[in-house]
């Protein structure tokens, strides 16, 4: 499955703009249909019911974990969040380091990072250390300078327009 000269990546989706985790849904297609077995974590605790992980899950060689260790905007549950963002860190990272996986996916990683619920150091530390063929993506606005100047490949999705401001709601199957 995995070849010796395989280059392990570090790509980094962020920005505004709507696509950020339906690309990596999309990298993890296109990984699993060229034989390459796929972690797809996601981190932010959201109330939509992702359709797309479902379907994703079903999928040979892909596996997937929500982790709901994302911000919960609710006041006076900080250090809540924080210890359900640590516990998924500490699954996630094993995931990288183990080599089990040739595509590591951390699905709104950036976003727990820019609300502090994760070190930014342990994020450099991941990428830094992680195995040199393991593929590596990392979603979420707001990704921060040094993930971005460690990063191979960096795609910012720009929101020139959405028609949520046009006072149209979450659509499903667009939307989640
Ligand atoms: P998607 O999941 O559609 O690929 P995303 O991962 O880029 O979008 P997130 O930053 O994770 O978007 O935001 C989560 C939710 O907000 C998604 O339902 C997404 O469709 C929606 N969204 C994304 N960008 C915008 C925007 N510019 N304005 C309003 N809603 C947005
Ligand atoms: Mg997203």
């Amino acid at each position: 499955m995995a070849t010796n000269d395989r280059r392990g990546l570090v790509l980094v989706m962020t920005g505004h703009g709507k696509g950020k985790t339906t690309a990596v849904v999309g990298l993890a297609l296109r990984a699993a249909g060229n034989g390459l077995s796929v972690a797809f974590f996601q981190f932010l605790k959201g109330t939509w019911n992702y359709g797309e992980l479902e379907v994703l899950a079903g999928v040979p060689r892909i596996d997937v974990e929500r982790m709901r260790a994302g911000y919960s905007w609710e006041p006076n549950r900080l250090e809540e969040d924080r210890a359900l963002a640590a516990a998924a860190w500490k699954k996630a990272r094993a995931a990288v380091l183990s080599r089990d996986h040739d595509l590591v996916i951390l699905d709104d990683v950036n976003y727990v990072v820019h609300y502090r619920l994760l070190a930014l150091q342990e994020l450099l530390d991941l990428i830094r250390r992680k195995p040199s063929r393991v593929h590596l993506a990392l979603t979420g606005r707001s990704a921060a300078p040094e993930v971005i100047e460690a990063a191979d490949e960096v795609t910012e999705m720009a929101d020139l327009k959405h028609h949520f401001r046009a006072g149209i709601l979450a659509q499903p199957g667009i939307e989640f």
